[in-house]
């Protein structure tokens, strides 16, 4: 398994020094930057950006107070995340790594998040990321996950 860069900088200005870091789910990455040569349903594990501090603080206002996700200005080519190699993919050719599972587990975390968002143990930046997954998903029109 191909595994993503590990000194990833910041994905809106590129400067190796970060301060923040989140997760998304790998459907999102369709919302950012530069990602048209990657196959989304290829990713076999979250997304991980980091911001630097400056742009954290601008991250965690759109979040918190605009209820709106960076993703459109994050340059996919600074984000971190596990492709299956070629040779997985044809072995596994019906075989597509289950997203809906991840994208399930992801947004049941935020949803638990953003319910203890008046407690003062939850983490400002637990809650931007649970905002960017929720609106991220939104937007991408993936439905709620239906308990079976
Ligand atoms: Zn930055």
């Amino acid at each position: 398994m191909f595994t993503g860069r590990t000194d990833t900088p910041c994905c809106l200005c590129g400067q190796a020094n970060t301060d923040s870091r989140i997760e998304v789910p790998p459907r999102a990455v369709t919302l950012m930057e530069n990602s048209g040569p990657i196959a989304w349903q290829d990713i076999v594990s979250p997304v991980t950006l980091q911001f630097c501090a400056d742009d954290w603080e601008l991250v965690a206002d759109l979040a918190l107070e605009m209820g709106h996700h960076p993703l459109s200005r994050c340059n996919v080519a600074y984000a971190s995340f596990d492709l299956r190699e070629d040779f997985e993919a044809l072995l596994n050719e019906t075989k597509e790594p289950n997203q809906t599972e991840l994208e399930a587990r992801l947004r049941e975390r935020s949803r638990e998040v953003l319910e203890s968002a008046d407690d003062p143990m939850t983490e400002t930046r637990d809650l931007v990321e649970a905002t960017v997954i929720e609106v991220a998903l939104e937007e991408l029109g993936v439905a709620e996950a239906t308990a079976d």
